[in-house]
């Protein structure tokens, strides 16, 4: 099973085989983590996202699924790009939530990646409640069979990093 570790900081500076972006279903870029890993990482991530939108998704990436390209020029080989379903009120999507870290895990191991760092997804603008989305995040990791050893969750303020850690010294 795949030790799990929290930080605090930014996903764009990881050292690690994966980094998994909370993209949106475009595959074409947008703001928090999406915007900073193309910025750090350089044209080439657009460059291949543009092409898996004609290829294999011309509808765009569902929410739930994953999908690798290069990481350009990241200390990382690649990022994984996943995406998140928007916060509802009326209707639970936690299994799409729970989906996302499940994917991003198999495109891990079809890989070969051995770490793999995560951000806090649909926490931000997709307006998920941060303690929800770190309980969903730590379940649905220990739930995977992953040949991954090291998953890293790379939180950006105090609450996101308050959440995670009570989750996983809670149980
Ligand atoms: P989503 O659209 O899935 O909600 P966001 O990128 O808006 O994705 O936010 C997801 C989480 O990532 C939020 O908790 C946000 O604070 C955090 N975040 C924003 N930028 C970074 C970054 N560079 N590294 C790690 N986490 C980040």
């Amino acid at each position: 099973m795949a030790e799990l570790v929290i930080m605090r900081g930014d996903i764009t500076e990881q050292e690690v085989d994966a980094v998994v972006n909370a993209a949106n279903s475009s595959l074409s870029g947008g703001g928090g983590v999406d915007g900073a890993i193309h910025r750090r990482g350089g044209p080439e991530i657009l460059a291949e996202c543009r092409r898996l939108r004609v290829s294999r998704y011309s509808a765009g990436l569902p929410a739930g699924a994953a999908v690798a390209t290069t990481a350009g020029f990241l200390p990382a080989r690649w990022v994984i790009h996943t995406v998140g379903p928007v916060w509802s009120v009326t209707e639970d999507r936690s299994a799409l939530l729970a989906s996302c870290y499940r994917e991003s895990l198999r495109v891990a191991d079809e890989l070969g990646a051995r770490s793999v760092a995560f951000p806090a997804i649909s926490t931000g603008a997709f307006g998920w409640p941060v303690r929800d989305g770190a309980r969903i995040a730590v379940e649905a990791v220990r739930a995977s069979a992953t040949a991954v050893s090291e998953v890293r969750f790379v939180l950006f303020d105090d609450p996101a990093y308050a959440a995670f850690a009570g989750r996983l010294s809670g149980d």
